[in-house]
């Protein structure tokens, strides 16, 4: 960390600065230029907040040299991470294709959207047994019958299942059926739900807030790394803008950002960035083509019954062309769809 002072910083105030630092188990290291007057700090930076230094008098800046997530950082870390949902690997050359309905709905609709998924070449199950709605009245989910019903579609068709956990008194349920925890956008930073997924061995599928920074998603993946789960893959899927053309803003350089610097897999949600089945092809390869490590979408066979976001599903023919396209798009950067039998 580095203290940047004040062009008019007095002898009095640097000496008070130096001896915070030391008082808070740090060694300054003072160094006067023509202009300005800086001190290093050295040891443990996690100790000091830099908001207090800043409030020092005298004191102009309080900069960090290193980002503030050890744990997910390529730093500490610079291979890539792969992580592993039932036999699928993510990351390090090997690719995610999560497809299913925005919820689960019943069983026999999960079950030909299962197989019609898995058969377009998707390697993951995705289904919301408790949702996120917007309005308390809209349908909230089938609970734990959901949850069984996309463990028993995913074991047929042969496909590991991701599912959203909404609370964190559900995270131990959650985790009996599912292969990969989805923590939500809504979610993204709640902390105290980051930390009980971080203590489960399961595989987090963590999306950014609408709203949060390529930092803040960062420091959320740290939340759950430090409690001991290095199972996280990050997952774009877009944020508030101002044009209403699209549900969110696709951010694509984030993709390519966290790239460089982050070791964790990153995929990207192009159905809730554009909210357009349209839009999701062409996006779904952007964010290929920008390094993703997989792509989310979700998929109805008849999104006019779906129970929520049927305006922006696939249909599996749809969804099927898409997979074709992404596999052609793949190879050509030396990357390939993980198979879910593990082959
Ligand atoms: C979802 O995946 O259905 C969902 C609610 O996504 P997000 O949290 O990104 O809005
Ligand atoms: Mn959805």
């Amino acid at each position: 960390m580095i203290v940047i002072l004040k062009g008019d910083v007095t002898e009095a105030q640097i000496q008070h600065v130096l001896d915070r630092v030391a008082e808070l188990g740090l060694r300054p290291h003072l160094s006067r230029g023509t202009y300005r007057t800086i001190v290093g700090l050295i040891g443990d930076e996690d100790k000091i907040s830099q908001g207090a230094l800043r409030s020092i008098p005298g004191v102009q800046d309080v900069l960090r040299v290193l980002p503030p997530y050890k744990l997910a950082s390529l730093e500490a870390h610079p291979q890539p991470s792969v992580v592993q949902v039932g036999r699928v690997r993510i990351g390090g050359g090997q690719m995610a294709l999560i497809a299913g309905p925005c919820a689960v709905e019943g069983p026999e609709r999960m079950r030909s959207i299962a197989r019609a998924v898995r058969e377009a070449g998707a390697n993951i199950l995705r289904g919301g047994a408790f949702k996120p709605r917007t309005s308390p009245y809209a349908f909230q989910g089938l609970g734990e019958d959901g949850l069984k019903i996309l463990r028993e579609a995913g074991d047929e068709a042969g496909l590991p299942v991701v599912t959203e956990v909404l609370d964190p008194r559900h995270v131990e349920l959650v985790a009996r059926y599912a292969d990969m925890l989805q923590l939500g956008a809504r979610n993204m930073q709640n902390f105290v739900l980051l930390t009980e997924v971080g203590k489960t061995h399961k595989p987090v599928l963590l999306k950014r807030g609408m709203a949060a920074t390529v930092n803040d998603l960062l420091m959320s993946a740290e939340y759950i790394l430090s409690q001991g789960n290095s199972q996280v893959v990050l997952c774009e899927r877009g944020v508030k803008g101002f044009d209403s053309i699209t549900r969110n803003l696709f951010d694509v350089a984030a993709v390519a950002a966290v790239k460089t610097l982050s070791h964790l897999p990153i995929i990207v949600d192009p159905s809730h960035a554009t909210g357009r089945p349209d839009l999701i092809p062409p996006c779904a390869l952007a964010g290929l083509a920008a390094g993703a490590d997989g792509v989310h979408v979700e998929v109805h066979d008849c999104p006019e019954q779906a129970a929520s976001d049927g305006q922006q599903a696939l249909l599996p023919a749809q969804f099927a062309e898409l997979s074709e396209q992404l596999r052609r798009l793949g190879e050509l950067f030396g990357r390939k769809f993980s198979s879910p039998t593990g082959d």
